[in-house]
């Protein structure tokens, strides 16, 4: 062990303390005086409230603090800040810790964190120079709480005293918002100090003077819940941040910082050099990234149970990491997705011995089943946007974009091989031999000849054969109510599944917000616990979008009876894959040992079907009936006859109900799930519709991409991944030149709104923007209320506004701002500064920047279909150009499937389709075509839906209907459409019960 690291272990405890009071270093805001106090302030019951100092050590550090702070010194003998705390948690907060040079200027308490922040008007002159009281205080000067304060200013921004920002009033309906300006009720002030209450008991557990080593991790998870509901401020727009995104980054810079420093002993360092910021800063930070391209090694398993292994592996390997570095400790997690996470690291150079000790500790664990984790270290970084230098938010958000390694780990593949040449590989990890590792396996030592066997007759290794059985087994006795692991269950009853992958992009997403007074500027906050919480909000709306619970389906069923294996003896693997032969029909079920039943992993209706069975599974089988069970082996090798079954009969299991959608990625950025292809479309809608609300204020500039890769059951699961993959890529060209070509509002007229949109209190007042851009449309309903339904919302709904009507710069309008345009660079690609204009002051003409969200769609009928899936650099896919559509335009979609449904047969629509697709490939696109087109519709016999025709149901005349009918058929909607509904969700239109083949 180098002696770096000794530094660290000699020290540990020490660190851990300085690193809990971080974590709690705002906890002053944990507590009804201070919303009292922001939101009543001096008329309130706690006028003179001192968040800093619910500790009061400085009223027994400070001899001079009546002297030089007479009004702290008065305030803090007024009720509201006596007994903030129990006597116990000030006990515990005050216990005594020493650290090294150059934090050996005093003796420290976790405490000093909270007491010694100096933030706050009077607070901020501890620090600053002069008076520079914390060397009255403490003669020697106290080095880690000026640290401290450095790291709270990285993490909170600092620049809020620059924004616009307004105080809510009511004390009993505080709101919350995210990062977006959506905003929800937060608390009451009972609730804050019940939260205060549980954090205090928290406190007192872990950190009681009599336990020596904290257990950092237990505190952290213990206190996370209640640090995460408490907002850091009540003024709009900065109540987006929580007391836990302040206090775990703060903790994150502090303690890093504070190690780093100890490491560099030959490098002095006073409150004069912690004082210098922005151009004269001299405190760095580096980033740990710990990276893989994890889609890409998902996607090469052979099944979903494979699949699950990889990704709990992936996950447990990350998590192993995270452990390691935090426990040591030497850095901190503050990002991570499907491809790795991010750490803030001390500033020492890849040479430094203790990161030489870090990376050789790391290095046995850098390996996933082959594939390597890339640890990379960037240069040094800044915590905070406005030091000199690059900024450790940029930073992240950069290399979440670009850092996708997939690197090979050869040892992996050598080592399982020895004498091994004639084997053939794993089909599950591609990388040891099939059969191998019995002798590796605790559960296998009793016949390890068997158990090789039986992998080997499956095509892969017992390793993953024991990890496979594990994905079974933790479903099979936790899961069947609920979650399905099978894509068999998710079918529909076509056999069709989609994939739904779905993407934000926020790499051109700023926070800024009106500035104070008469400023025409937008002030910036990219404080990095900000950053952070855009983060956690985009991965919350892929949780929450992936809660599929309305799919849910009814009981599962279960087979018993005598088995009849055909070599004697043998019974079925216990939580294995069998199918069994329903006739010609195979049906996939587990085999449950425990309960001697074989577990059902079908979606019954989909067997039950005419072409199938053609009769009730359950009428099907019979008791005495014999069924043969066969083995699966791996992908294109035939099944092994096991044997067979004679049933006594079929029954549902109890409590079984499921959901039949399987949830695969939630990450910040993106989203996928597998889903019956027959609801993917509703399921669109409500990923569509929960982000018009969500996002609603800011769509102009926080796009999302959505997909849906349609597919056969049977198809391999590394195809269907790999065309959500590609579709991915989808992006938000041509930003510029959209024309508002209708503006609505501002309006209280909810019958303007769409449904999802009316009775939500951020749309009581809202603007309608139709847009247009090359004959693409857009509707976008700019909601103009915070959540309250009464707020105006001056922070959000603003426009980048590259013009007016006339050509000409916009002026005139009453709220409008400067900030330089991600999408508006000059040559060197340096943004432009340009005119924000609130969405209420849009203007009819305006040209405007806006960023549409996308919707793509696939149908693989072929494997290589996917690789169809690729767009040009305006965005459009290279083989359909008409395609991605826009996200709005998914309603356009529905109503015309709705109106082919209600007025035409099957044989028309195919007909009429057939008729223009073939001239489309002969005449290209032209005045001719377009005509013929509109001769086809029109000399269609539409029938009457409820005695009207059409038009008449679109409430519009005859002509103009045709018209807009012809341009659907034109550009190839139509034939879109047609192919959705008909071809690939097997729809018929109304009253036509026949299936279409
Ligand atoms: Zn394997």
């Amino acid at each position: 062990m180098t002696n770096d690291l000794k530094i660290i272990e000699n020290n540990r405890d020490a660190l851990l303390l300085a690193q809990a009071g971080a974590l709690l270093h705002n906890l002053g805001k944990v507590t009804s005086q201070f919303f009292d106090n922001k939101l009543n302030g001096d008329k309130g019951a706690a006028p003179k409230f001192k968040y800093q100092h619910i500790l009061r050590f400085i009223e027994m550090d400070y001899q001079q603090l009546q002297k030089n702070i007479p009004n702290l010194h008065t305030a803090l003998q007024q009720k509201e800040n006596k007994n903030v705390l129990d006597s116990k948690t000030v006990d515990s907060l005050k216990r005594c810790f020493e650290l090294p040079s150059p934090f050996d200027d005093r003796s420290y308490r976790p405490g000093d964190m909270i007491e010694y922040l100096g933030q706050g008007k009077q607070d901020n002159k501890l620090y600053s120079k002069p008076p520079q009281w914390i060397t009255d205080i403490f003669n020697n000067g106290s080095r880690l709480t000026h640290l401290m304060n450095r790291s709270h200013r990285g993490a909170s921004g600092g620049e809020k005293q620059d924004i616009c920002a307004k105080g809510q009033t009511k004390i009993n309906e505080i709101y919350k918002s995210t990062p977006f300006g959506w905003e929800s009720r937060a608390f009451n002030l009972n609730d804050v100090d019940n939260h205060k209450r549980d954090i205090e008991k928290i406190i007192q557990t872990y950190l009681d003077p009599k336990i020596v080593s904290l257990n950092f991790e237990k505190f952290c998870n213990d206190i996370y819940p209640h640090l995460n509901e408490v907002i850091a401020d009540t003024q709009r727009p900065i109540n987006d941040v929580t007391i836990w995104d302040i206090g775990h980054s703060g903790m994150a810079f502090m303690l890093t910082q504070t190690i780093g420093l100890m490491m560099t002993q030959c490098r002095t360092i006073d409150h004069d050099e912690l004082a210098k910021v922005e151009c004269d800063n001299t405190l760095f930070w580096r980033v740990m990234g710990i990276r893989i391209d994890g889609l890409n090694y998902m996607e090469n398993a052979p099944s979903l149970a494979d699949m699950r292994v990889r990704y709990d592996l992936l996950n447990k390997r990350l998590e192993y990491i995270t452990q390691t570095l935090e426990e040591m400790p030497v850095a901190i997690k503050v990002y991570t997705d499907e491809n790795g996470s991010f750490y803030i690291f001390p500033d020492l150079p890849i040479t430094n011995s203790l990161v030489q000790t870090i990376l050789d500790r790391l290095q046995s664990q850098l390996t996933v089943d082959g594939v390597a984790l890339k640890c990379s270290l960037s240069e040094p970084l800044v915590n905070h946007p406005d030091d000199k230098g690059c900024y450790i938010g940029e930073y992240i958000s950069r290399q979440i974009d670009i850092e996708k390694p997939i690197v090979y780990d050869p040892k992996s593949f050598t080592d399982p091989w020895t004498n091994k040449e004639s084997y053939e590989i794993c089909v599950a990890c591609g990388v040891r031999p099939q059969g191998y590792g019995a002798n590796l396996l605790k559960d296998y030592l009793d016949n390890p000849k068997f158990y090789s066997d039986k992998a080997k007759s499956r095509d892969i290794c017992c390793i993953c054969m024991d990890k496979r059985r594990d994905v079974a087994k933790k479903w099979a006795t936790q899961g069947l109510k609920d979650t399905t692991v099978w894509i068999d269950e998710v079918a529909d009853n076509n056999g069709r599944i989609a994939l739904i992958a779905g993407q934000f992009d926020f790499r051109e997403w700023k926070m800024w917000y009106p500035g104070k007074n008469t400023s025409i500027k937008m002030v910036e906050s990219q404080s990095f616990a900000r950053q952070r919480r855009v983060w956690e909000t985009t991965r919350q709306f892929w949780e929450e979008a992936g809660d599929f619970s309305k799919l849910r389906k009814t009981q599962r069923l279960q087979i018993t009876g005598k088995l009849n294996p055909k070599a004697s003896g043998e019974t079925p693997g216990h939580y294995h894959v069998y199918q069994l032969l329903l006739g010609n029909v195979k049906l996939s079920a587990v085999w449950d040992n425990k309960n001697s039943r074989f577990i059902i992993a079908s979606n019954l209706e989909h067997i039950s079907k005419s072409q199938r069975l053609g009769i009730d599974i359950k009428d099907w089988l019979n008791a005495g009936q014999e069924i043969k069970i066969e083995e699966p082996t791996g992908y294109g090798s035939k099944n092994k006859d096991w044997g067979s079954i004679t049933i006594d009969k079929p029954e549902p299991i109890p409590g079984s109900s499921y959901i039949p959608a399987i949830p695969i990625l939630a990450e910040p950025r993106t989203f996928m799930a597998l889903v019956p292809a027959d609801k993917s479309l509703d399921i669109m809608d409500d990923i569509k519709n929960k982000y018009e609300l969500e996002m609603g204020k800011v769509r102009n500039r926080l796009p999302i991409h959505l997909g849906m890769v349609f597919a056969d059951y049977k198809t391999p699961l590394r195809v269907i991944l790999d065309a959500g993959r590609r579709m991915l890529k989808q992006e938000s060209c041509h930003v510029d030149k959209w024309h508002v070509t209708k503006k609505e509002g501002p309006s209280s007229d909810i019958s303007l709104l769409p449904n999802h949109l009316k009775n939500n209190k951020h749309f009581a007042e809202f603007v309608r923007l139709e847009l247009s851009r090359d004959g693409r449309r857009a509707v976008w309903h700019v909601p103009l209320k915070m959540g309250d339904g009464n707020t105006e919302d001056e922070w959000y709904p603003y426009v980048f506004v590259q013009y007016d009507k006339e050509g000409k710069t916009p002026a005139g309008r009453t709220h409008m701002f400067e900030t330089p345009c991600p999408w508006n660079k000059d040559i060197q690609g340096i943004a432009q500064s340009t005119w924000l204009v609130h969405a209420s002051d849009i203007q009819d003409g305006d040209v405007v920047y806006f960023t549409s969200a996308t919707l793509d769609f696939q149908w693989l009928d072929t494997s290589g279909r996917r690789f169809e899936i690729a767009y040009d650099d305006r965005g459009c896919r290279l083989d359909v150009q008409r395609r991605p559509y826009m996200l709005d335009e998914i309603e356009t979609i529905k109503k015309i499937w709705k109106t082919l449904c209600c007025h035409l047969t099957s044989t028309q629509i195919h007909g009429m389709n057939e008729l223009i697709e073939t001239k489309r490939s002969e005449w290209e696109s032209s005045k001719v075509f377009r005509q013929f087109c509109r001769n086809t519709i029109a000399n269609l016999d539409w029938k009457k839906k409820n005695d009207e025709y059409a038009w008449e149901i679109d409430k519009k005349p005859e002509e103009e209907w045709l018209n807009e009918w012809t341009d659907y058929a034109e550009c190839g909607l139509l034939n879109d459409i047609i192919e959705l509904y008909m071809k690939i969700l097997k729809k018929n239109p109304e009253n036509e019960c026949e299936e279409i083949s």
